[in-house]
């Protein structure tokens, strides 16, 4: 795949890239080893006082660096400049918590003594350059997510980014410069993924973190785990939603919506298979694709628009392959099912879609559909809506309406998620683990859970 950026809403090629060659590629493994280093030994404060100027830096930046994101992958510029305010949030939190979630902790005392030890403590301490190979549906967020705790434990970073970002790739390595990250600390590398397997060999390389497809996610761990490095794999989703008689049915059938069709239905935590109760089936099947057909499909860089264009050619073909072959095979389009009329076909536009009647047999029902496409199941009880739930190669989140307590207790206890978000939709926050089961991937992100998966974690034993 060429290194470019190329406009989904019209289809033009606006600026391709050369790949690095190797000669740049080992002057920055260099620069990212001789930064550490230094780097790993600054204190909490200084890493906090650049982290914060970051923050700031990209305030100031977001009407710019929204635009570039919406022409690369074609999001609503009015869900881009959010991204870019939610990774300010975030780098802002990692900042002032940084200190606190990585303390030295001190066992019990009885134990520390049964131990042979006069003291002791575990201490959470940098790894090294860690390489990131990030995809392109949150192009600033699924980084930061990433960059924000890694440099506050004093790591430093190593970025492959999708290859139809690189607008944004290069302003997040300009960004962390421009804050005063001393050189090598944060640093893009233009490449293919087929100079990936070659990078994470190299011993200066420590560990590796992967969003992205479950291919792309087995091709990185099978090197990761060839050379005993450690890593973090956040892939696809395919959420589940359920809803059951209790819950508000209209509010369900609103929020549903902004779940499956947020960044154009290009979310790895979006609802994917809306479950409901054959109680409640046709008033929630009514309001929601009544709902997804009353969307504003349209360009992106217009603020009144709600779904854009497919962020590649290749991604509306794959959707449309799937809702195509799950209607010839029975499926029972509520609303969508085509491209959209009256947009030019120029841009990678798919309408909001509701099929209903999916079976198993069909390929919609076990792969992601990574797009506006719902499918609906009706569900005969709470055990048949748990089956459907969890008859999924995936594993990421999941969303549950009702107001039985006794209900929600059985969801969380056997819903096979990573999350599961009561009366509400899945959203990533700061304070918050995020990752999944399954074929979703390993490992956790935000939080104190994400910040410490690359540490070394030190045991000091005083005798
Ligand atoms: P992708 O094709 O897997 O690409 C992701 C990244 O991996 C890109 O940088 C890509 O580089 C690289 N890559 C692809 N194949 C590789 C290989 N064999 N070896 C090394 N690197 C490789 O995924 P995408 O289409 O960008 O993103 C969509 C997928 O990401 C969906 O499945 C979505 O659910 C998942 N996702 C998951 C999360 C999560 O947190 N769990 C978040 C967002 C997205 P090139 O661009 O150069 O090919």
């Amino acid at each position: 795949m060429p290194i470019a950026t190329v406009n989904p809403a019209t289809g033009e090629t606006l600026v391709t890239y050369e790949a690095m060659d190797g000669e740049e590629i080992e002057r920055r493994l260099s620069a990212a080893e001789a930064a550490f280093r230094t780097y790993r030994t600054t204190g909490f404060a200084e890493r906090a006082r650049l982290l914060g100027r970051a923050a700031g830096l990209l305030d100031e930046d977001r009407d710019d660096i929204a635009r570039t994101m919406t022409v690369e992958m074609g999001k609503p510029v009015t869900q881009a400049r959010a991204e870019a305010a939610k990774c300010a949030k975030a780098m802002r939190w990692y900042a002032d918590r940084a200190e606190e979630l990585l303390a030295d902790e001190e066992p019990a005392e009885a134990d520390v003594k049964d131990s042979g030890a006069s003291r002791a403590v575990v201490r959470y301490r940098p790894l090294g350059p860690v390489l990131a190979v990030m995809p392109w549906n949150f192009p600033l967020w699924q980084v930061i997510r990433f960059a924000a705790p890694a440099l506050m434990a004093g790591n430093v970073g190593l970025l492959k980014h999708a290859s139809n970002v690189p607008q944004t790739a290069l302003y997040l390595e300009g960004l962390f410069r421009r804050a005063g990250y001393p050189e090598g600390c944060f640093q893009t590398l233009l490449i293919g993924s087929g100079e990936v397997e070659e990078i994470l060999r190299d011993p200066r390389v420590r560990a590796a973190t992967l969003t992205g497809s479950e291919p792309a996610g087995r091709a990185v761990a099978s090197v990761a785990g060839d050379e005993v490095k450690r890593t973090v794999l956040e892939l696809g989703g395919s959420d589940p939603f359920i809803v059951l008689p209790s819950a508000d049915v209209e509010q369900a059938a609103r929020v549903a919506v902004t779940a499956r069709v947020q960044n154009n239905g290009q979310s790895c935590i979006a609802a994917k298979r809306f479950i409901v109760h054959t109680d409640v089936f046709d008033a929630f099947a009514e309001h929601f694709s009544t709902a997804m057909a009353a969307l504003k499909v349209g360009d992106p860089l217009a603020e009144d628009t709600e779904v854009g264009p497919l962020a590649s050619e290749r991604g509306r073909e794959d959707l449309e392959a799937l809702v195509d072959e799950a209607v010839e095979s029975g499926a029972t389009v509520l609303c969508g099912g085509e491209r959209p009329e009256g947009l030019t076909d120029d841009g990678w536009y798919y309408a909001p879609t509701v099929l209903a009647d999916v079976t198993p047999e069909m390929r919609i029902h076990q792969e992601e559909t990574f797009g506006p496409v719902a499918t609906l199941y009706r569900a005969a009880d709470l055990e048949e809506a748990l089956a459907i739930a969890n008859d999924t190669p995936f594993g990421l989140s999941s969303n549950v309406w009702t107001r039985d307590e006794a209900e929600v207790d059985r969801l969380v206890r056997d819903l096979d998620a990573g999350g599961v978000f009561v009366n509400g939709m899945t959203a990533s926050h700061p304070a918050l683990p995020f990752g999944g089961v399954k074929r979703s991937g390993y490992g956790r992100e935000l939080s104190g859970h994400g910040i410490r998966e690359f540490c070394n974690i030190t045991t000091v034993w005083h005798g």
